[in-house]
């Protein structure tokens, strides 16, 4: 049996899946991913999910600062054991409490809050993310327009951080297995890179403009909007997935200047 389904016996831990829970059983990887994070003395570091802690382990050898944030009582009751005062413990669900201030942050995170925990860690002004995802949906995110799996997620996720794909994780490296295999990429925030006049707006456009993918441009607007456009739109004749976060813009504040909106 492995060490980690022994400690779960113990504790009387059955995973929930409600909460995402498959423990990382290989070590190595977890070597990996805060070595990825270059964490220096000077960083205060976040982790999201700690669970057993196999990442928490390294980060407390290595971070100035540690923070968790761990929903199931259970768990952070045997953390506060494990590590006492080496690491400052937050219970509650990540989604519902205000973020510490950071630098860096390590999470194999919950794979069902993958999405509304991205975008809340983006609106934290931190130095970079060392973050595990779904296989597929780190696709999604680390994709450029005309690839095959370029989406909405890419776009909204570029105009805030540029995000590499560090290493892919088999689903058999964890405990219980998840369904799909993972892989680790690094998040660092940015700017989009270019001046985004209206991003409430590109955010809408964005949404509707993914519904239809395949479609051109002045179809897309026009079925999502329930509008008529005139056949000089830019960019009318492209393709959704290959409209660039850039040309989405200046898109966007085209339609603005003409009153579309
Ligand atoms: N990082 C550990 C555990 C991963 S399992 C490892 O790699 O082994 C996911 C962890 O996130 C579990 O500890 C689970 O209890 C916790 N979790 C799930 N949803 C959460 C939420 N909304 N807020 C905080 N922690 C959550």
């Amino acid at each position: 049996m492995s060490a980690i389904k022994e400690k779960l016996l113990q504790l009387g831990i059955r995973p929930s899946r409600g909460l995402g829970q498959h423990f990382l059983i290989d070590k190595r990887i977890a070597v990996r991913q805060v070595e990825a994070a270059e964490i220096t003395e000077e960083d205060t570091v976040l982790e999201i999910g700690p669970g057993l802690g196999i990442l928490t382990s390294e980060i407390v050898e290595r971070a100035g600062k540690t923070i968790v944030i761990e929903k199931d009582t259970v768990l952070s009751n045997y953390l506060s054991q494990e590590f006492s005062e080496r690491l400052e413990i937050i219970r509650g669900d990540v989604l519902d409490i205000e973020l510490p201030s950071f630098d860096k942050v390590i999470s194999n995170i919950p794979f069902n809050i993958s999405s509304p925990l991205t975008f809340k860690l983006l609106e934290e002004n931190f130095e970079c993310g060392v973050l595990m995802y779904q296989k597929e949906y780190a696709r999604r995110m680390t994709a450029k327009s005309g690839e095959k799996n370029y989406s909405r997620l890419s776009v909204m996720t570029s105009i805030k951080s540029n995000i590499t794909k560090l290493f892919d994780v088999s689903r058999n490296s964890f405990y219980p297995p998840p369904r799909v295999d993972a892989t680790v990429v690094k998040i660092e925030p940015s700017e989009p890179g270019f001046e985004l006049g209206h991003p409430d707006l590109f955010a809408r456009v964005v949404r509707e403009l993914f519904n239809y993918r395949r479609k051109k441009i002045k179809n897309a607007l026009e079925y999502g909007f329930n509008i008529k456009l005139s056949p000089d739109i830019p960019y009318g004749d492209k393709r959704v997935e290959k409209l660039s976060p850039k040309e989405i813009s200046s898109l966007v504040d085209h339609m603005v200047d003409k009153g579309l909106f």
